[in-house]
């Protein structure tokens, strides 16, 4: 007997294994397997199949050993795999490493394979300061050690610290610690589920619904009765999480699990908190931050006769094996972030989810206040329902919008800073009252460029084609493409005689400036510098919470989604890069991003206030932003998408050909636009060169198409799949990279 299985490799294509005869009544499908692969390697791979076919042309090998003694991939998830690995043109080995948690598929492999939980540290409760001091006497590297613990727990919140931390942090001899535990001074405990998962009880029901929530409520229940997929159009804080929090009540009733998908790990903070007051502990919260140790713990779990109710995640989420899934909630729908960029599969977490929920006889709500242009379409065309909830929940005002027009301001020498005089006032009011301020900027870094002042020389990356962003902390020059940081030169190196001066601002330079503008205030920064750390976001959006701080300067990250009741003004200090993009969805972009960043202001009891600072006000986008109108900027946008032959109209697939040799990724794009043309024709857009044609040494060339409803997705993948062939049979361009990326965001 053979075994077809899927390795943890960009191959395309499964393995064929013989299986030996001890294991053929132990295996199946969604077992996981050691097979050799390769010049000496074994790989943990999974068995999609059981056969008695003996494959030609080449000598099978044999499976080394088996690892479980039940499926760990269930045959929902396989057919999932399956179908992200064809919709979006990536290797099934690719889809199996995002989906399965690192431990799962270990490099040096044992049969029986179980992931070994952590031993911490914590201090002894029922000591006090001075019983712990007595007991270490003049124990001098005791007390360094034990002080370093702490230290480490006052800093991160903690309450214990694992062994592998304390020799990381400080490199500690076992002789000292074993000291401390001798002494009780320190308790060990091993870290299995109680931690992460901490027995939290309920502390409220779900709040009563206002009328329009309920109305919102009852209509998407029938809907839901001949949709599969619902899209909830409701402004920002018009009750809508409250709204998922009935329905999840609902659905726990009737035995049913809930994957509630957020688009990004800076939004589960609040809302865990709020799940958890009314669900406590049914909950498994899923994203980036959480170890591999704990994501296989929580996969084990959810293949466990109890499994969590309800998972709480972002896009990986969807990979977790689900058993009696009732419903998909996508929050914020309309988030880029719920596309996967890089690695492959780059895959649409919203689209996905929709998937998975049909598979599993599910429903999908989408939930957003600026929906994704092809989820309203989508939506009108009556393919999804639609639900829609006008009002702020309590009746509070929609916030109050407006521009002002920097550039007259400067023109007229009114604006002596970064931020027009009437921002300044409303910051002024709002401090005066105790109340917050948001201040967006989307360019993260201090200075966007340098430049030297007598001959125009500006730094570039030497990997990519990019200028690069002046970091004032780390007083270095970034590539925000590839990471690399270069020292600041102390003059130009290119003339030798003029001063270099930083051009534009950034959210660090935002900062600084306001902070000197409202000396009083606390001024703090989020965006993915200062958020780094393990639990930096908690701690900004638990400061701000608090009101600790006062101003928040940030890029994206603090637009989104996020319940801060006290803030009265969103300053959104400038547009005009990001409405200029030369992108077709550069406008929608621009139009969610500002509603979103305003929905911040006035979410308890008072109308906030929202200024948008613009070079040029006459863009028509922020007549449709001031007014609050949805409809008709949709309205404008599918008009648009429709004469350009854009998405929804259209599948975008796009092509990236990379490779050092310009001349080669040149001729290489040129062969496979042919190739393509002959059955797509005007379909091919390209090759073209990319704004940013060179990144980490390799030349880039991508190629666009944009695909109709004439031709299914099976049809353009044989001929995409083919003309890839064509280019690899070809001596001389066989070593060009490609990477395709569906439904292109
Ligand atoms: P959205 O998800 O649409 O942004 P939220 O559900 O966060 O809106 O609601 C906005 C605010 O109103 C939150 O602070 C929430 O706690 C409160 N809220 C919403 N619905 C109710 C309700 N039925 N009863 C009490 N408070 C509510
Ligand atoms: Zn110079
Ligand atoms: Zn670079």
């Amino acid at each position: 007997m053979y075994a077809d299985v899927i390795l943890p490799l960009p191959l395309s294509g499964l393995f064929t294994y013989a299986i030996p005869a001890e294991m053929q009544h132990k295996i199946g499908r969604g077992f996981r397997v050691t097979v050799p692969f390769g010049r000496r390697k074994y790989y943990t791979a999974i068995v999609t199949k059981i056969h008695r076919q003996s494959p030609e042309n080449f000598t099978v090998k044999e499976i080394q050993s088996l690892l479980d003694s039940t499926p760990v991939v269930t045959e929902q998830q396989l057919e999932l795999w399956e179908w992200i690995s064809f919709y979006y043109l990536s290797a099934q080995g690719d889809v199996f490493k995002a989906a399965l948690p690192s431990p799962m598929m270990p490099a040096d492999l044992q049969p029986g394979f179980i992931p070994k939980s952590e031993t911490h540290l914590r201090i002894n409760p029922t000591l006090d300061d001075i019983a712990i001091s007595a007991s270490i006497g003049k124990a001098r590297k005791q007390q360094l050690l034990l002080d370093e613990i702490m230290w480490f727990l006052t800093e991160t919140g903690r309450e214990s610290i694992s062994k592998r931390e304390v020799k990381e942090l400080t490199g500690y001899s076992p002789a000292v610690l074993n000291g401390l535990l001798r002494k009780e001074i320190l308790h060990l405990f091993s870290v299995g589920r109680s931690r992460l998962h901490p027995k939290t009880a309920p502390t409220r029901t779900p709040y009563p619904l206002s009328e329009e929530q309920q109305k919102a409520l009852d209509t998407i229940q029938s809907s839901f009765s001949d949709k599969q997929t619902v899209l909830l159009h409701g402004a920002t804080s018009s009750g809508k999480t409250e709204i998922y929090i009935h329905l999840i009540h609902q659905l726990l009733t009737e035995g049913k699990q809930i994957l509630y998908l957020l688009p990004e790990i800076a939004l589960t903070t609040q809302l865990t908190q709020r799940l958890q007051a009314v669900f406590g502990d049914k909950i498994g919260i899923y994203h980036s931050g959480i170890d591999d140790q704990e994501r296989t713990e929580i996969w084990q779990k959810m293949l466990s006769e109890t499994p969590y109710e309800i998972i709480l995640g972002v896009r990986s989420s969807l990979f977790l094996p689900f058993r009696r899934l009732g419903l998909v909630i996508v929050d914020e729908e309309h988030e880029t972030s719920y596309k996967q960029q890089e690695p492959s599969p780059r895959y649409h977490a919203r689209d996905t989810a929709i998937m998975l929920a049909h598979m599993s006889g599910a429903k999908t709500l989408l939930g957003s206040a600026t929906p994704a242009i092809e989820s309203y379409y989508n939506a009108q065309t009556g393919k999804y329902g639609l639900v829609t909830l006008n009002k702020r929940f309590g009746n509070i005002e929609a916030p109050l919008v407006s521009l002002q027009n920097t550039k007259d301001l400067r023109r007229r020498k009114k604006m002596k800073n970064l931020l027009a005089p009437v921002l300044m006032d409303e910051i002024n009011k709002a401090l005066e009252n105790g109340e917050q301020a948001i201040l967006f900027r989307n360019r993260r870094g201090f200075a966007p460029m340098v430049e030297c002042k007598s001959c125009a020389w500006t730094p570039k990356c030497n990997h990519c084609d990019v200028t690069l962003t002046y970091h004032k902390k780390a007083n270095s020059l970034i590539c925000h493409y590839c990471n690399t940081s270069y020292p600041l030169p102390s003059g130009c190196p290119s003339c030798h005689e003029g001063e270099l001066k930083s051009l534009g601002t950034g959210t660090e330079r935002l900062e600084e400036e306001v902070a000197q503008l409202f000396p009083d205030a606390v001024v703090a920064r989020m965006d993915s510098d200062t958020t780094r750390g393990k639990d930096s976001f908690e701690r900004i959006i638990n400061d701000f919470q608090e009101n600790r701080i006062q101003i928040l300067v940030g890029t994206q990250m603090i637009s989104k989604g996020l319940d801060f009741g006290n803030v009265r003004v969103v300053g959104i200090v400038a547009t005009d890069s990001m409405l200029n993009y030369p992108d077709f969805r550069s406008h929608e972009r621009g139009f969610q991003l500002i509603t979103q960043a305003a929905g911040r202001a006035g979410r308890r009891d008072k109308q906030g206030v929202v200024i948008i600072q613009t070079v040029d006000p006459q863009q028509p986008i922020y007549r449709f932003i001031i007014r609050n109108d949805y409809e008709s900027f949709y309205q404008s946008q599918i008009t648009e998408r429709k004469l350009f032959k854009y998405p929804p109209f259209t599948r975008l697939i796009s092509i990236t050909l990379k490779h050092k040799d310009e001349r080669k990724v040149e001729s290489g794009a040129a062969f496979i636009c042919q190739q393509l043309r002959q059955s797509l024709g005007n379909r091919v857009l390209g090759p073209n060169k990319p704004i940013i044609s060179r990144i980490q040494q390799q030349h880039i060339r991508e190629v666009l198409l944009k695909i109709d409803h004439h031709f299914s997705p099976s049809q353009v993948r044989e001929l995409i799949k083919t003309a890839e062939s064509r280019l690899k049979g070809n001596g001389d361009l066989k070593q060009i990279l490609l990477y395709y990326n569906v439904d292109w965001v």
